[in-house]
């Protein structure tokens, strides 16, 4: 059985190999041809939780699932705070194939599918980037966002400012474009045309007050239901499009606080990205309109990075 570590998956799944991996699978995903159960998640001692996610890229196409621990705590001891296996059956025989490193995939294919999202959803025109958070997903975001669009500046915002300007040092040394720090969130969104919320927090840390008609957000932290990163202001002034609808209305945690509240109905969640992708539902409908692609994180995605990992593996070496 083949092994594809975490060395390799960061050298292989770039940002240019694994964005339209994910954009066609949202697509076969929305459209019905993938298959996937929502995904289970086992509390453990909290902070910590076991997620088990299992799918198939068709009936008859590659399966198995993804194993992944989810530590919070683990971010303050230098580990990454997801940490698992991908496994891979063939559909030809059945067996299981490979084993790739689900961490590494994990923290690649989600700023992959905020890349789409953005690059599907963000005006063309927008430039300025600003992540809330800065640990793992930070910077793959960057990477990832600076992919779909010809960023000009980047601004961090997190709760130690030593930590954000360590990452902006550390990002800088990648980018021409200026990374900066901002003392607040809403600094941070009063300057941006894109925002990433990629955070662990647990109440809402970025306001629909300070958000800018025209900016769109992936909102990526929380991806259970229970904390939300954003508050329901935000959720109901926005253009509401998701990776997969069934799971964000079932563990979306700040729609399900919007739809609690009376405030929206499941309606309000008008796509998931993958019909936007296959163009079945628009998108952004005006430069001033505020658009969110709230990401869970799906199966489909991790199965489709790996396979892509494995098929290219197999095809070179014969
Ligand atoms: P890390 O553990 O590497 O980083 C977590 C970040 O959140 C740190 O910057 C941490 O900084 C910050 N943070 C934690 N609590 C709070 C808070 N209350 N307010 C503000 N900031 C806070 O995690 P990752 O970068 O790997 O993941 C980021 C988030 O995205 C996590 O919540 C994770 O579960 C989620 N995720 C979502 C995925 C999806 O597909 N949607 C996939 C992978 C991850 P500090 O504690 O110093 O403030």
């Amino acid at each position: 059985m083949r092994l594809i570590d975490r060395e390799e998956v960061a050298e292989r799944l770039t940002y240019p190999v694994c964005i339209p991996i994910i954009r066609e699978a949202m697509i076969a995903f929305s459209r019905g041809e993938t298959r996937q159960l929502l995904r289970s998640i086992i509390p453990l001692s909290a902070p910590r939780m076991f997620g088990i996610m299992p799918g198939a890229m068709a009936v008859d196409g590659p399966y198995g699932a993804k194993l992944i621990s989810v530590s919070p705590d683990n971010f303050a001891k230098g580990r990454q705070s997801h940490q698992g296996l991908i496994v891979l059956f063939d559909p030809e025989t059945d067996a299981p194939v490979c084993v790739v490193h689900a961490g590494e995939v994990t923290a690649i294919r989600t700023a992959a599918a905020s890349a789409v999202a953005t690059d599907a959803l963000a005006r063309p025109d927008a430039t300025r980037l600003a992540i809330l958070g800065y640990g793992e997903q930070a910077a793959t975001h960057i990477r990832a966002i600076a992919e779909v669009r010809p960023l000009s500046a980047v601004t961090i915002w997190g709760r130690s400012p030593d930590r954000a300007a360590a990452l902006a040092a550390r990002m800088g040394g990648e980018f021409e474009f200026p990374i900066s720090v901002a003392a607040t969130a809403e600094d941070a969104a009063a300057e941006a045309d894109i925002i990433c919320t990629v955070t662990g927090a647990r109440e809402p840390i970025l306001h629909g007050a300070w958000i800018r008609p025209g900016t769109h957000l992936n909102l990526v932290g929380s991806s259970y239901a229970g904390p939300a990163e954003v508050d329901t202001d935000l959720v109901v002034r926005a253009r509401f499009i998701a990776d997969s609808r069934e799971g964000v209305l079932a563990q979306g945690g700040e729609f399900i606080r919007a739809k609690k509240a009376g405030l929206i109905t499941d309606a309000h969640l008008v796509a998931e990205i993958g019909e936007v992708l296959a163009g079945t539902i628009p998108g952004r409908t005006s430069p001033d309109e505020i658009t969110v692609y709230k990401s869970l994180g799906h199966v489909v995605q991790d199965l489709a990075s790996a396979w892509a990992l494995y098929m290219a593996d197999n095809s070179d070496g014969e």
